[in-house]
């Protein structure tokens, strides 16, 4: 019965759609910059739409485009180069029923379902504001040849339709509503709507096994990925901002060891880090009050991130611990408050303005005998880098060749020794 009501449905639709065909028409315009609200998300650079995310009445990317018949022009260009693969590797006649919707279509299209099966057009039409087709991102495709069977899941068996399952990847598409993934998706498994994502993500994300884009984002964590954001609040040490960034992952705070242990150097919690490639292991020592080597500015990074979730074994002065590890862009961050015992720490949380503090025991213990830092001066550490001239690097351990290494490289880039080098060519 309502696989038969969907049906109908689908062919009415094919119908309606089949007048307006396809994207072999001109270019398209390029999109004008159209502002994405506030709150929509964006992960890895790739907009994420679904009833959790939605994008609003006013996100139009292609304003005054005809309905159904563009996708942006990546998009565009890349189903382009699909449709010509296909064509060639398999003889098929790919077609874009159905790309770029405005929000007052989709409005009209999700009325039209509704009016007919109820409640039943949510679980496979979108809600205005809430479509992949509303971004130009989406396509539903079919075959010149069999254009009827376009929206339906016979669509799978087809050339088409199994060709496009195993190659789509290869152009940027992903199939976007799996078979067996309608509680993630929401949506019921529609082997001809195709979401364009970037031939590198879709590579990837196929390579991996990962079923669908919420998982893939992490937004689903059934993939052992999960969402990281890059909006944390400040970090003091004993009280002092440092410069660390990291991610928050589920409510918890994840930090590079490195970018870690140049914070916490000098400190009581001071350690160093190596990895045992061997073993697989991340080997840290504690080395209480040790000097760090300067290091790198923290980077700027996209505001969210995908991570994948897994465990390594962290070594401390011996001791093995099993610890969460996020991986983005194949470097792992920890979680902070894993660090914290093994290494001697304490992390509590500064609700205004957002701050992590981090208390190097030891060093509290230091405070006691010493005077109490003037607050004007800890307060404002740009004007204290500026007040303070630029130190002579303290002498290296001359027991410790690695620690004098850098120093001739130091010396080798001294900024105020800034004569361009001769050209060869001249
Ligand atoms: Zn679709």
């Amino acid at each position: 019965m309502k696989g038969a009501a969907l049906k109908a449905l689908s062919l009415g639709l094919g119908l309606v759609l089949a007048a307006g065909l396809a994207l072999e028409g001109p270019a398209v315009a390029p999109a004008a910059a159209a502002e994405l609200p506030a709150n929509a998300l964006v992960v890895d650079g790739i907009l994420l739409i679904n009833r959790d995310y939605p994008i609003g009445a006013d996100y139009d990317p292609i304003p005054g485009a005809p309905d159904n018949k563009q996708l942006l022009p990546e998009a565009q260009a890349a189903f382009q180069d699909m449709q010509e693969a296909g064509r060639i590797e398999a003889g098929l006649q790919l077609f874009v029923l159905s790309g770029y919707r405005s929000y007052a279509y989709q409005d009209w299209l999700y009325k039209g379902y509704r009016a007919n099966v109820g409640d039943y057009a949510d679980t496979f039409s979108a809600k205005p504001g809430m479509s992949e087709h509303q971004s130009g991102l989406a396509a539903d495709i079919g075959d010149r040849r069999y254009p009827g069977i376009t929206l339906e899941v016979a669509f799978e068996n087809t050339e088409a339709g199994q060709w496009l399952a195993n190659n789509a990847h290869r152009f940027g598409f992903i199939l976007r509503f799996p078979k067996g993934q309608e509680a993630v998706t929401g949506y019921q498994y529609e082997p001809w709507h195709f979401r364009y994502i970037g031939k590198e993500a879709a590579g990837r994300m196929k390579a991996a096994g990962v079923p669908t884009l919420e998982a893939w984002l992490g937004t689903d964590t059934g993939a052992g990925r999960a969402l990281a954001s890059h909006q944390l609040g400040n970090v003091h040490v004993n009280r002092l901002p440092v410069p660390l960034r990291g991610y928050l992952i589920k409510d918890n705070h994840y930090y590079k060891l490195r970018d870690l242990a140049q914070v916490l150097a000098g400190t009581g919690a001071a350690f160093s880090v190596d990895y045992d490639a061997a073993h697989n292991e991340i080997i840290l020592k504690r080395t209480p009050y040790a000097k760090g080597k300067a290091g790198e500015a923290p980077s700027a990074s996209l505001p969210y991130r995908s991570a994948l979730m897994n465990t390594i074994t962290v070594r401390v002065d011996g001791e093995a611990y099993r610890l969460d590890r996020a991986v983005i862009d194949d470097l792992s961050y920890i979680k902070l408050r894993d660090l914290a015992k093994p290494l001697g720490f304490t992390v509590d949380w500064q609700v205004e303005p957002p701050t992590v503090l981090i208390t190097t025991p030891a060093a509290e213990d230091e405070a006691k005998g010493q005077e109490k830092p003037d607050p004007a001066q800890t307060a404002s550490p740009a004007e204290g880098s500026e007040t303070t001239p630029a130190t002579p690097t303290p002498a290296a351990d001359p027991g410790d060749p690695a620690a004098a290494a850098p120093e001739e490289g130091v010396q080798a880039s001294n900024p105020t020794d800034s004569h361009p080098a001769p050209s060869r060519v001249g």
